[in-house]
This record gives structure tokens, sequence and C-alpha cells, in this order.
């Protein structure tokens, strides 16, 4: 039994270390000055340049400079895109493989950061007045990763999707599965995905990549949808990388794995900033005779 929690250990430690090399956590870091009140000023981790943060977050957290598009957490998302009077899905359903050392530790302390009871938030809600199901990823909680609980909410909120006749729109943004939940959170890849082929068959789904969508997510239902959407600038990968360019043996492209090159290869289908995300979303499901 210790042998095989060590080797967990030193599996978490591997995914710690190919998240610093995605660069993910170091990214995001914003460090302002102490004589300036974190309160009043937010620094771009982008341009660097300061904003105030009313601006900040009336700009949908953009940077009016340079265009980065901050992360959002989930609660933030479905205010941004979804019409006022959601109701949130499937908020009993809890986590049951709770057993590897320290994990209900980590669980208790990013439900207290975030406010949230997972990293997926699934509501049934209108954008535009166009009735819908949204799922909302949220990277602040232990880095949107996939564990079961996720992976039950998403597939139900498919399957809800299908027997209601409503589109579906996934906002993903994940370092990949939750490793402290071993095999199981990797069977969350097969299950989403096959509750997706059911519903593909007469219903609309579309995904929208947010900074960052990798690992699981993206190799799972990110990437299955009818109409794939991205965020500028969004990094969107499976390995990170280094890994890549180390097991390849090539030097790929600075811009390797962002929205932009994946445009440009057709791996999705645009890109849209968040103040027109809302609009956009909204025209494509009238489009597809949703109204
Ligand atoms: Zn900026």
């Amino acid at each position: 039994m210790e042998n095989s929690f060590n080797k967990r250990k030193q599996e978490i430690l591997e995914f710690n270390n190919a998240m610093e090399e995605l660069n993910l956590r170091k990214r995001y870091e914003t460090t302002i000055p102490k004589e300036i009140p974190d309160d009043l000023i937010v620094k771009c981790p982008s341009c660097q340049k300061f904003i105030l943060k009313d601006n900040y977050i009336l700009e949908h957290k953009v940077c009016p400079y340079c265009n980065y598009h901050g992360r959002l957490t989930a609660r933030e998302r479905i205010i941004d895109v979804l019409d006022l009077g959601y109701e949130e899905l499937f908020s009993r359903l809890k986590e049951k493989y709770t057993d590897f050392p320290d994990y209900q530790n980590k669980l208790d302390k990013a439900k207290k950061d975030t406010n949230s009871d997972e990293s997926v938030t699934c509501v049934h809600g209108k954008i535009d007045g166009i009735e819908c199901c949204v799922g909302v990823m949220d990277s602040f909680f232990m880095m949107g990763s996939m564990g079961s609980l996720c992976g039950e909410r998403i597939t139900r909120l498919i399957e809800f999707a299908e027997k209601k006749d409503l589109p579906l729109i996934l906002f993903t943004t994940s370092g990949g599965a939750r490793m402290q939940e071993g095999v199981i959170s990797l069977f969350q890849m097969a299950k989403t995905s096959a509750a997706l082929s059911r519903f593909k068959e007469k219903g609309l789904y579309i995904s929208v990549l947010t900074d960052p969508t990798t690992g699981g997510v993206s190799a799972s239902f990110a990437s299955l949808a009818d109409i794939t959407i991205a965020e500028p600038h969004a990094l969107i990968g499976f390995a990170g990388k280094r890994v890549i360019e180390r097991t390849i043996k090539e030097t790929l492209p600075k811009e390797f794995q962002t929205a932009e090159f994946l445009l440009e290869k057709g791996y999705i289908d645009m890109i849209c900033d968040r103040k027109e995300l809302k609009k956009t979303l909204a025209l494509l499901l009238r489009l597809h005779n949703y109204r």
C-alpha cells in the first residue's frame, strides 16, 4: 500500500513539474508593488501595465492595453455569459473517491478559496433569451482538474441537454485529469466522450476553450464540439511544449499551442474576444434554429 502511495506521490510531483513547464502558474502571478493597494489596481500579467480594478472588471477582465484575457472563475463566467435567472444543476452530487492522502484537505481548501464545490459548475439557463445547457470549468479549483465528480456532472449535463433537446455549451479550462483519483479520473475522458457521441446525433455542441485547456480535458470533450471557439492567446494543448520537444527531438514554433496557431492549423473554428462572446454564441444558436 505504501509503495502505491509513494508511486502516486511521484506521479503528482511529475504532474506539478509538467504544469510548471507549461508555465501555467507563473504566467498568472500578479505582483503589485506594496505601496499600491491591491484592491484598487491590478497589473496585467502580459504587458505588465497597471489597470484600475474597476475598469478591468467592467472590461470583462480583459487588458485594455494588450487584449490579454484574464482568467475568470466559473461564477464570473456564468454571470458574464448567461442571462439572469439560471438554475444550477447537479450541485448535490459530491466527491466519492477521496482516500488519497491529503486529497480531502486539498479539496476543502479549494472549496474555501474559490467558493465553488468542484472544478465544473453546470447550469440550465438562457443566453440572450435562448434556452441552453452550459458547463463552466474553473481553473482556480485545483487547476480545473477533472476528477470523477467533474466528469459525472458534465456527463449528466450532456444527457440533460439531450433529454430536453437543448444546445450544449462547455467552457473549458483545465490542467488535465486529477491525479489524486488515478485511473478513475482518466475514465472521465471516455465517459464524457461517449455521452457526447450520443448527444451529437441530434444536438448542437459548442465548446469554448479558455486559457489554459490542457491534458485529459483537451483530449476529450473540449475537442469534440460541432463548433470550437477559443479566447485570444489561450494556451491549448495536451502535454507541455518542452516534454514534446524532448520526445520528438525537434524545436517547436514559439506560438505553438496558442489559440492563434491552432486556428491556422484548423484545430479550432474561430477566436472570439470575450466582449463579443455572448453575442456570438447567441448568433450561432439562432443560426441552428434554437429560439
Ligand atoms: Zn496587458
